[in-house]
């Protein structure tokens, strides 16, 4: 889809939502004209329009915390988009990861995040914290044999769920597995996001196709 057929209203402008393309979390929510739609599809890196200073606007101009555009998804109705990046740094000018830090309704603790990285958040909160009984803290604190043995048991409770149990049982399970590798990831501090980068990189290929390109897969 080229540039001009975007529904922009009177002023010229699309609302544009900036999301982490691996993470899914939103970093901010800002306005583009045609220029810089167009600026963003031939460079790859968020334009916007300010409207507070009435200017065009690349973001991390200043701050280099630019936007790396993968990918501009229209609306329904084409009068927003969404940007799918790979974000340089915090996002919001305040210094923040994203733009979206006060909670407004509902909620328990940590950020406005989907539900694997807020765990993942979670999870290093609880690492870092000096509450005394966290299950969490405790095998980071027993170490790799301890996170490791139950990834394995896990792994075959999981197993044995899919092949005779109950959707509650392979629901459960799966949960228990996700959780324990989280900590495992923890443990080596080794960020989600480059799992799911992992992933990104993977998809598109061909199962077969990809396995064969790795070395050394089992
Ligand atoms: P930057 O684009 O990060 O170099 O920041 C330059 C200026 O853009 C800042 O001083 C703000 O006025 C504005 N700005 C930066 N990030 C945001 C944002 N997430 N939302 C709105 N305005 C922003
Ligand atoms: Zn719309
Ligand atoms: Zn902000
Ligand atoms: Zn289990």
């Amino acid at each position: 889809m080229d540039a001009s057929a975007l529904a922009y209203d009177a002023k010229g402008l699309v609302t544009v939502v900036v999301q982490d393309r691996l993470t899914g979390e939103v970093r901010m929510l800002a306005h583009a004209n045609e220029d810089a739609i167009r600026a963003t599809m031939t460079s790859g890196e968020g334009h916007f329009w300010s409207r507070s200073r009435g200017a065009p606007w690349k973001k991390g101009e200043t701050s280099g915390h630019v936007l790396r555009v993968h990918e501009v998804w229209a609306d329904c109705d084409r009068d927003a988009v969404v940007y799918l990046v790979d974000p340089e740094g915090p996002s919001c000018h305040t210094g923040a990861q994203s733009c979206f830090f006060e909670r407004a309704m509902g909620g328990v603790e940590g950020r406005a995040l989907p539900m694997l990285v807020r765990l993942e958040d979670a999870l290093e909160a609880r690492a870092n914290s000096s509450a005394e009984k966290s299950y969490t803290k405790s095998l980071l604190e027993k170490g790799a044999p301890k996170i490791v043995a139950k990834i394995r048991e896990e792994a075959d409770e999981l197993s044995r769920a899919i092949e005779s149990e109950s959707d509650e049982r392979v629901v459960s399970e799966a949960a228990d597995v996700l959780y324990h590798v989280m900590v495992g990831l923890l443990h080596r501090r080794v960020p989600l996001r480059a799992v799911l980068a992992e992933l990104a990189k993977r998809f598109g290929t061909s199962g077969h196709d990809e396995k064969a390109s790795r070395t050394g897969s089992a």
